[in-house]
Parts: C-alpha cells; structure tokens; sequence
C-alpha cells in the first residue's frame, strides 16, 4: 500500500486527533452510534480498519462504569452502519472506515486479521 493520504482528484482532507475521537468513543455524553464513529476513527489502522479483542468495544462503550452489553454494542453498530459512518462489513471485533471516508497515514499496522487483510 503506498503511504499517504490520498482521496483522489483535487479533493481535499482534515485531519483528527485519534486521541480526541478515542476519548468521544468513551463519554456517555454521545449517543452509542455516534461513540460507534469515533471508535473507528480513533483506533483505524492504515487500511481504515479499526480491531478490537474480544469484549474490547463494549467496554469503550460503557456506561456508568460498566461495560455496554453485547446486544446494545450491536445495536450500535447496526445504526451506525445504517447512517453511512462506518461500512457494512464492521463488527464488534473489527470497525471499518469507507477510504472515500478516512484514511490515516504515517504509523500503525495495516492488517486485519477479521478481514484477512495482510499489507
Ligand atoms: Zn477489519
């Protein structure tokens, strides 16, 4: 994969703070699909995939120290899949990021061992 941001054209891009989204993915102040966005964008990799293990998302989130159930982290999911934030293929186990979407460069892996994608 050529390093880079690319989104093709005289398209321009903005930048975000993987630190910022990951602490928006945390507060109980934003809806679960919309935390479900930040998620991806906070922990994308350089393929726009964001993996977590196992019980991982459900406990970023949490709600009032506990962490989200596994139906609720779905349901999550689901909206957020049905408002066009992350791609149809996402999970709990693997967020993905549309490249015509994000696309991060610089450091980070770009596998995906849900996805079997090996950079
Ligand atoms: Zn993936």
């Amino acid at each position: 994969m050529k390093p880079g941001i690319n989104f093709g054209g005289r398209s321009h891009w903005v930048a975000v703070s993987a630190l910022d989204c990951q602490a928006k993915a945390k507060s109980e102040r934003y809806p679960m699909w919309l935390r479900v966005h930040y998620a991806a964008l906070g922990w994308t990799n350089r393929v726009g995939h964001a993996g977590f293990s196992e019980g991982k998302l459900a406990e970023i989130l949490g709600y009032a120290g506990h962490p989200n159930g596994k139906q609720h982290t779905n349901k999550a999911i689901r909206k957020a899949i049905e408002l066009d934030l992350i791609h149809r293929d996402s999970g709990a186990r693997c967020l993905v990021l549309p490249s015509h979407q994000a696309q991060q460069s610089g450091h980070g892996s770009a596998d995906c061992k849900v996805h079997g994608i090996r950079a």
